[in-house]
């Protein structure tokens, strides 16, 4: 789904606050009754907040909803994207949006630039744009649950992914250094990069070979698997060291990430490893003569004192959440495979379009899904910055 940065430079102060009573209301509400909106915007004189109302569902960034009690209105992703970049815009962490440089299965990738002229990436997640429609069962628990549960869930991987990269960056993993988290979005360091999936030959296979399989052993004995350690989620950066070119490689995407005392953390470790070794072979045609690395090896090095598995339960992603993420992206089987980048063949790139969560009988006006929109994005920096700053 794009992000159609447009209308953000036309909404008013009143516009902005029945977005967010309506995002308030969604909390309780599948879909919100109107006079509730009224009520949380907290906006005298009915017909204020109507015409709010109405221009907002104009563009897309709420949807009316015909429920069998009464008709009310729920937040699109459009609006959700609005409120987080609202979010990080006014506190200065955005200052202005760029390209997508990013089509995940499950998110979407976009350059920022902080007001210092900084560049970053925002990365927005989109947990259920696909998998509500392609596992049944999955939405049939899903669909039970409360309210929109592609926002409850796709706020939980942004969270769970900041918390997670907050402590590996402090312990000095290579990661990059994440800056904010707001609803669905994370806020990190650019690393100017290709994807190891981008890459056909490499000098010496087996040093970053090593390294990796290092990076996985130090992982866990903080206490971490990463749960999706493939060519997609490497990053290798050239790094000049004195008058040496070196690559370093640079871990993303972590919403999966598991404790290693996870029921089944021997499998996710094992399978890990087997990605590298496997990736390795077919690609640089290279063969460690070492066996391993063991989760049992691993676990014989843990530092129990200071695990970041613990820690980051302890920082406020309580179990409970990550029981409710964990549930969702096993039944809907990880990204393994499924990123592209733009730069890559972009064989993924028909997924855009896939973005509506199957919600039964409801009228979307201008649509969050509004595939007519799609050619003529490509609006520049330069007018991205302008609408954000309107
Ligand atoms: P997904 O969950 O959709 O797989 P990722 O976090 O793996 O999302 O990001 C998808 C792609 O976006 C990556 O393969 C990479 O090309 C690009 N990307 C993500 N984060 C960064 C970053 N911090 N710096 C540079 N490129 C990034
Ligand atoms: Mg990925």
């Amino acid at each position: 789904m794009k992000l159609d940065t447009r209308a953000i430079r036309y909404l008013t102060g009143d516009d902005w606050r029945v977005l967010t009573a309506v995002e308030q209301g969604s909390k309780n509400h599948e879909v919100v009754p109107t006079p509730l909106i009224q009520q949380i915007a907290g906006l005298r004189g009915g017909s204020g907040v109507h015409k709010c109302i109405s221009s907002l569902a104009k563009v897309g960034l709420i949807a009316k909803v015909k429920n069998a009690r009464y008709d009310g209105y729920r937040l699109t992703y459009g609006g959700l994207d609005y409120l987080a970049l609202n979010a990080h815009r006014k506190s200065n962490v955005v200052f202005s949006l760029g390209n997508q440089i990013g089509v995940g299965k499950e998110s979407d990738i976009y350059i920022t630039a902080s007001p210092d002229g900084r560049q970053q990436v925002l990365k927005l997640h989109r947990l259920g744009r696909i998998s509500f429609r392609t596992v049944k069962a999955n939405r049939d628990y899903l669909r039970k649950r409360s309210t929109g549960s592609w926002m409850y869930l796709s706020r939980l991987a942004a969270q769970k992914e900041h918390a997670f990269m907050r402590v590996l960056y402090r312990e000095g993993f290579s990661v990059p250094e994440p800056l904010a988290w707001s609803r669905h979005t994370v806020v990190m360091e650019f690393i100017d990069s290709f994807p190891l999936r981008m890459i056909d030959s490499i000098p010496d296979p087996g040093k970053l070979y090593a390294e990796l399989m290092d990076m996985i052993v130090q992982l866990a004995r903080r206490g971490l698997i990463h749960g999706d350690f493939n060519e997609f989620n490497i990053l290798i950066k050239e790094e000049t060291v004195g008058d040496k070119i070196i690559l370093k490689p640079v871990l993303i995407d972590f919403p999966q990430t598991v404790s290693t005392n996870h029921a089944n953390a021997q499998y996710y470790f094992d399978r890990d490893v087997a990605c590298i070794k496997r990736y390795w072979e077919r690609r640089f045609k290279y063969v460690s003569d070492e066996p391993g690395p063991f989760f049992g090896d691993a676990l014989k090095g843990a530092d129990s004192e200071r695990r970041l598995d613990v820690e980051v339960e302890a920082s406020g992603f309580s179990k409970k959440m990550g029981k409710d993420l964990e549930r969702f992206i096993e039944a809907t089987g990880g990204d393994q495979g499924e990123s592209s980048t733009k730069a890559d063949d972009g064989e993924h790139a028909d997924e855009q379009g896939e973005d509506e969560e199957d919600e039964g009988d409801e009228d979307d006006g201008a649509g969050e899904d509004d595939e007519g929109l799609e050619e003529d994005s490509q609006v520049e920096d330069a007018q991205l910055a302008d609408d954000m700053h309107d």
